[in-house]
């Protein structure tokens, strides 16, 4: 069964790339068809696939976000921090990818990323493959 855990500490809000430890995994369990789940177990943070190559569309997506999703006063909930969990909604919580020949069938300018919007705080994510001769 392969399965493992990241542990991330994160700054206010951002996007963590965190495609090399996803692909490492794959390469150190020897992984060669499969379905690699990355989920995360909160509720103001996310996963998503982007752009890596200019890094100015993290900044633009957290722009967007922002603009998108801004602070409200009629927001109710205690926190405080609404506003974080209609960006953790939007993003969705796990990206699955598929996996052939041992690599990650990512797209040439993609990423996955660690997205965060309530920080700073110690996140987890897990990453989870399903092997063919599992299906
Ligand atoms: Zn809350």
């Amino acid at each position: 069964m392969a399965i493992q855990e990241l542990k991330i500490n994160t700054g206010r809000q951002g996007l963590y790339e965190i495609t090399d430890e996803i692909s490492g995994f794959i390469t150190k369990n020897k992984i060669s068809e499969g379905i690699c789940v990355v989920f995360t177990p909160h509720t103001t943070a996310g996963i998503t696939i982007n752009e890596n190559a200019d890094p100015d569309v993290v900044r633009d997506i957290l722009f967007g976000l922002e603009k998108a999703f801004p602070d409200r006063k009629e927001f109710i909930h205690s926190e405080g921090n609404s506003a974080a969990h209609l960006k953790a909604s939007c993003v969705g919580s796990s990206v699955n990818i598929i996996i052939t020949n041992g690599k990650l069938m990512l797209g040439t300018w993609q990423g996955i990323y660690f997205c965060e919007f309530d920080g700073p705080r110690s996140r987890k994510v897990t990453i989870k493959v399903i092997v063919d001769a599992d299906l």
